[in-house]
């Protein structure tokens, strides 16, 4: 999966970063950032050796993290984190093992 620099989700265009340091600084791999309209993702790094496909699973956890912040279901993502993460692990294997572009 390539990772695009920007992206729209529900008509709002989103940035997406690829930072070194969001492990380091947060404890983080990924970030959905409601208030600047961006997605940060740790990139790999000597330091924080990260896998493409780990980086992708974190790309739709984000993207899952912006559909229920849209759709005014904060409760949900607050409530159901196990959920998201389990529901980006599923649709990067659907997307990937069935090599679906759209
Ligand atoms: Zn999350």
């Amino acid at each position: 999966m390539k990772i695009p620099d920007t992206l729209k989700i529900l008509g709002r265009e989103i940035r997406v970063e690829q930072t070194p340091d969001l492990a380091h600084e947060h404890d983080d791999q990924g970030q959905a950032k409601f208030r600047i309209d961006s997605i940060r993702l740790q990139a790999h790094t000597p330091s924080v050796p990260r896998t493409p496909q780990g980086i992708a699973i974190t790309f739709l956890h984000e993207i899952l993290h912006w559909l229920l912040f849209l759709n005014q279901e904060d409760k949900v993502i607050q409530d159901n984190e196990a959920l998201v993460a389990r529901l980006s692990e599923g649709l990067y294997q659907v997307l990937h093992d069935n090599q679906l572009r759209f």
